[in-house]
């Protein structure tokens, strides 16, 4: 069982502390980190700090140690979390999901992957070929993903920069038989403008240090990162990552997955066009804005398959209808560089999609018929950018944090909800908790106070990057491109200017939709928690900077959920186990008891100790309100 690790590791459930309180919450993480136990759990939660370093425990050998256990058994784990979900929805059909959030560089993504490997390590035992594939795609894909998804940020630098929700569906054996993968919001500014010490999506790197110079000269780039003004600010910076040969391992991941050539070929147009469309300028003749270098506008229009004319007219006028009238109406210099700019994050944000699609095409369930197999059932896992407070919030801080909202309410609801259920299975009584509400602000920038604290939004840009205009003929124009890969990117492009009625959508009525849609789908899913937390901004496995720590424990609302849990019972456990594990302390018990079930005998148990106060009796299971009984129950265990 979990609490029995030694306690020279701390305690491995928060819900076994002494008292709620944050200074013992933060002494038994410190404690736990510093001992290299990375994970713990309340209940059923998994918290987990980053180590930044590789720690040894999640080979075969630890895999074996978890495989088929329950929860309690083992210390905690991902692989306890896992093989919980794993096990619900084998044996009890249920489709699960695994929850993963915390904080930029927190290890969410690290620990997807983990999870993802310990469920390719115990599934299809009989190695069926077409099962071996279906994993091999899932695992492959996360590299492809994060070449165009991820990038180095200040906090991390294998950063995120989408969400991430993967379905794995399986089959009546529990053999993996295909996903689903939906994406979230790619911080596509980051095409045009990083910040100090940060990088463009590890894509361009890869292409620039990696691609063969043949293949560089034919989409006519240098391998010079500092000649591109959309990724010159990174250009110097030193990646922990190695691009030129990430390069060979993601164009082999895309071969394997099942992309073609010539849509291969495609992909690395794209960067390059977008790497050539940061080079052009504009300069201002009379009222009139040119291109100053025309040379660019034929290479991209080479790379994109369409005419350089049709290009140089894109990028300098927008079609407009005037009642019955169609007139190109030429662009300020600023427009044609806003065009320009919105055009590039525009193209690389439906490059993005367009490779999910894909993935989700090759990966998605085949040739399963329910009627015949039964029921296909599914794990989710979610990879979420975390709460953020920055000194300056803008659009993208305001949709994060409308997430994390979304997802704590789910969250309480669900942790509440899955205590009751069980209360309820067992027959013990059920006393309502109340959950605090979220209170808006209003001043000129606003302020919003989420469960996670006071943000203030800057309202600067918030309008512009809520409309994200895109002129309508970059749309034609790459509709009308003669490459048919990057045509059926693009369908919306075939309206012409009279037939475009509608608005688009708002990128944060999108979001909104796509949160909903998100939350109704985990709510639907029996969930399982992982909670991030980075112990430290300077990436170093020796540090634990205690305000940090106490900061993300408060936003990811882990007291709560500490409390949420001894609110009823902290321990429960079935009877059989554990009269297994105490059975020696009494005599009515040891070796082995003659009352008619393992229940009674429990109770006998208990009463000869005198804790029957503090306990309750379910169904399957016992339940005990406070550690201090569970404590007292091992001294006891330990005195025989
Ligand atoms: P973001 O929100 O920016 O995507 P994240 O929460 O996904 O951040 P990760 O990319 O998973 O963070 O982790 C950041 C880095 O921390 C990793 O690249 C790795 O170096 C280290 N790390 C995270 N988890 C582990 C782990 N379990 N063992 C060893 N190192 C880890
Ligand atoms: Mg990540």
């Amino acid at each position: 069982m979990a609490e029995q690790e030694s306690l020279e590791f701390g305690k491995a459930d928060f819900v076994l502390m002494d008292t709620v309180s944050m200074p013992e919450f933060m002494a038994n993480l410190r404690l736990r980190f510093e001992k290299g136990r990375i994970y713990t759990f309340i209940g059923e939660v998994v918290v987990s700090v980053n180590p930044y370093k590789l720690l040894n425990i999640y080979g075969r050998d630890t895999i074996e140690q978890y495989k088929g256990r329950e929860l309690y058994e083992r210390p905690p784990h991902l692989f306890a979390i896992a093989d919980a979900a794993y096990k619900a929805m084998k044996r009890r059909s249920k489709d699960t999901c695994i929850v993963i959030s915390g904080e930029s560089g927190a290890g969410k993504t690290e620990a997807s992957k983990y999870i993802m490997q310990y469920i390719a390590a115990i599934t299809n035992p009989s190695q069926r070929a077409e099962v071996e594939r279906v994993k091999n795609m899932l695992l492959k894909s996360n590299c492809v993903l994060e070449a165009f998804g991820n990038a180095k940020t200040n906090r991390n630098d294998n950063s995120s920069r989408f969400g991430k929700y993967m379905d794995i569906n399986f089959d009546f054996k529990g053999d993996p038989i295909g996903g689903h993968i939906n994406n979230y919001l790619l911080e596509k500014s980051r095409v045009i403008v990083q910040q100090p010490g940060e990088r463009s999506f590890h894509s361009f790197y890869q292409l620039l240090q990696g691609g063969s110079e043949q293949m560089l000269r034919s989409l006519h780039l240098q391998k010079s990162l500092s000649s591109y003004n959309y990724i010159h600010v990174g250009a110097q910076l030193k990646s922990s990552i190695n691009d030129a040969a990430e390069f060979r391992v993601v164009a082999d991941a895309m071969k394997v997955i099942g992309f073609k050539p010539e849509e291969i070929q495609t992909v690395y147009k794209i960067l390059a066009a977008i790497l050539h469309l940061g080079n052009l300028k504009f300069v201002v003749d009379g009222d009139t804005p040119l291109i100053e270098n025309g040379k660019v506008v034929s290479i991209i229009a080479e790379l994109l398959s369409t005419k350089t004319d049709m290009v140089e007219k894109a990028l300098l006028y927008r079609t407009v209808a005037t009642g019955r009238d169609i007139i190109d109406k030429q662009h300020t210099e600023q427009e044609a560089s806003y065009g320009r700019d919105a055009f590039a994050k525009a193209i690389y944000e439906r490059l993005f999609c367009w490779i999910v699609t894909r993935i989700n095409d090759i990966i998605e369930v085949k040739n399963y018929d329910t009627t015949i197999h039964g029921k296909n059932t599914v794990i989710g896992v979610l990879d979420i950018y975390g709460f953020e407070i920055f000194d300056n919030n803008s659009f993208e801080q305001f949709c994060i944090n409308y997430c994390n909202e979304k997802l704590q309410q789910l969250f309480i609801q669900l942790v509440l909800k899955q205590e009751q259920e069980e209360y309820q299975r067992e027959g013990i009584p059920w006393k309502h908790l109340c959950a605090s509400d979220k209170i808006l602000e209003f001043d000129r920038d606003f302020r919003i106070r989420h469960y996670a604290g006071d943000v203030v939004y800057s309202v600067i840009g918030f309008i512009d990057k809520n409309k994200d205009t895109l002129f309508q003929d970059f749309k034609r124009l790459m509709y009308n491109s003669s490459n048919p890969v990057l045509k059926n990117m693009w369908p919306e492009g075939k309206l012409s200017i009279t037939e475009v009625t509608k608005r688009p959508l708002t990128a944060a009525t999108l979001f909104k939709n796509s949160m909903i849609a998100l939350v109704d789908n985990l709510a639907s899913k029996e969930p399982y928690y992982v909670r991030c937390i980075k112990p430290n901004d300077k990436k170093s496995p020796q540090i634990f900077d205690d305000e940090r720590c106490r900061h993300q424990v408060e936003y990811l609302g882990l007291l709560e959920n500490v409390r949420v849990r001894r609110a009823g019972f902290a321990f429960r456990q079935t009877y059989e186990k554990f009269l297994h594990r105490y059975k020696m302390i009494s005599e009515f018990t040891w070796p082995n008891h003659d009352l008619p079930s393992d229940k009674e005998a429990v109770k006998k148990l208990i009463e000869r100790c005198g804790f029957q106060d503090d306990v309750a009796y379910g169904k399957t299971k016992i339940f005990i309100r406070t550690p201090r009984t569970l404590f007292t129950l091992e001294e006891l265990r330990a005195q025989m």
